[in-house]
């Protein structure tokens, strides 16, 4: 029987783990917090998945709450007009062809957890470090590092030539609340792009009390968005939130009238830069070891793939995985199997990192033109569940011209 360890057990270590061991595999995974610390800890994603990478969950038996969480089923972008206060420039939404689903984390991982150690899998609490990955590797046959955000992350090398920025691009902030009157018609990702401001969207979700709405902010760093510093307080967050919406957003605001937090811990505040590593760490010894997932792939939330690449990048490890059959995981292996996440998640990366950059004239003409032509909204909306679709008309103002052209002809 084949021996894996994988530090960290979030999004794509515990799915790669029920995975594996669902496949005969024995399976250790670390993790630095018990599954009763991250169900009573602070909020730690907005975690909207869309239907590709939920049917990742469900091949595996592990999407438990299809029946409880209430769907998003559209994306409704809009841009407030910069002239008439309360008017839109750009509105348009799309229905998704398969629903979405935002399962709070610490509803999802505390039952995966439970899930794993039922199957047989040994489940460790503690703090990986370079040591214990020296031990693991000593005695496994493979390690997997799916740490995330964790510091020891940073054991593999930025990549530059895959990683354009090396800050922060925006400030970004997540407010769980009830009480907020639904969007018309169907749920939807309401996204709010404000121009030089950052953006602002909003979707239902399943939390640890039932159902809620997610709200998602990305300021531009130094802008007006920008103003969690001195926020002291889960009602001082959820003010904020507020009267960001009452500035910027009036129909945003109008939804929000009679909101409550869901809990005290359904607040967040951060930053980070989005960073692409490279796949594959030496450790003092010589031994090698595997990043999964954001550990080597870390993208910022703007257009929610965080959760779907990690989903994504755990269904191909699993895959290379089962299919080596019994030969060594050497470095070779370690690079093609992350080269072969990368074929995706290359385009989930351009297209992210491409919307934090003021979009250019032809990205505005697309989302005007996705106001006129239903079947474009349509296919941007159904784009946040496979981004490649979005090459390269979204990407390339020559190859944009000639597909508007061609819709608006129609
Ligand atoms: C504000 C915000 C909003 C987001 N919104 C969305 C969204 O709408 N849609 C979406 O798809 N994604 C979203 N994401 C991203 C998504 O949450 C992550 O990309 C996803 O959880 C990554 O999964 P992962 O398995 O790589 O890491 P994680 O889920 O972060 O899991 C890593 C685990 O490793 C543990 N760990 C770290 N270091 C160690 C160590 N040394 N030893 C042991 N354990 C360790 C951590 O505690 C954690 O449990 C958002 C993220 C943020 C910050």
């Amino acid at each position: 029987m084949r021996r894996i360890t994988i530090v960290g057990g979030g999004q794509s270590g515990l799915q790669l783990g029920l995975g594996l061991l669902k496949n005969g595999y024995q399976v250790r995974v670390v993790q630095n917090r018990t599954a009763e610390e991250i169900a009573a800890g602070k909020v730690l994603s907005s975690q909207c998945m869309f239907a590709n990478a939920v049917q990742h969950e469900r091949d595996l038996g592990i999407d438990f709450w299809t029946e409880e969480c209430p769907p998003v089923e559209g994306i409704n972008f809009m841009v407030p007009h910069p002239e008439l206060p309360g008017e839109k420039a750009i509105d348009w939404a799309g229905r998704l062809d398969r629903n979405a689903y935002s399962v709070d984390q610490r509803v999802k991982i505390p039952r995966w957890i439970d899930e794993f150690r039922k199957l047989g899998g040994s489940m460790i609490i503690k703090e990986a470090g370079i040591s214990d990955l020296e031990l693991y590797a000593r005695e496994d046959d493979l390690v997997i590092v799916a740490s995330g955000k964790g510091e020891i992350g940073r054991l593999f090398e930025r990549d530059p030539d895959k990683s354009p920025y090396d800050k922060p691009m925006r400030a970004l902030a997540l407010t769980y609340v009830t009480g907020m009157t639904p969007r018309p018609e169907y749920s939807a990702v309401c996204f709010n792009l404000i121009p030089g401001v950052g953006e602002y969207f909003v979707f239902p979700a399943l939390t640890t009390t039932g159902p809620c709405e997610i709200m998602v902010f990305e300021g531009v760093p130094g802008g007006p968005m920008d103003c969690w510093g001195d926020v002291k307080s889960p009602d001082q967050h959820l003010a904020t939130s507020k009267k960001i919406l009452e500035t910027f957003l009036p129909w945003e605001a109008e939804r929000c009238r009679e909101v409550a937090l869901t809990d005290d811990n359904g607040i967040l505040s951060g930053r980070f830069p989005p960073t692409v590593r490279h796949p594959v760490a030496t450790l003092p010894s010589g031994a090698q070891v595997l990043g999964l997932a954001d550990t080597v792939c870390l993208n910022d939330p703007i257009t929610g793939q965080g959760s779907n690449n990690a989903a994504k990048a755990a269904a191909v490890y699993l895959e290379r995985i089962l299919s080596h059959g019994d030969r060594p995981y050497d470095a070779a292996w370690m690079q093609g199997t992350f080269d072969a996440y990368w074929d995706y998640a290359q385009w989930v990366t351009a297209w992210t990192n491409m919307l934090l950059s003021p979009p250019p004239p032809f990205v505005l003409d697309i989302m005007g033109t996705a106001c006129q032509v239903p079947a474009l909204a349509h296919r941007m909306a159904n784009g946040f569940d496979d981004p490649r679709d979005f090459f390269p008309w979204f990407a390339d103002p020559d190859a944009a011209a000639s597909y508007m052209a061609e819709l608006k002809a129609a």
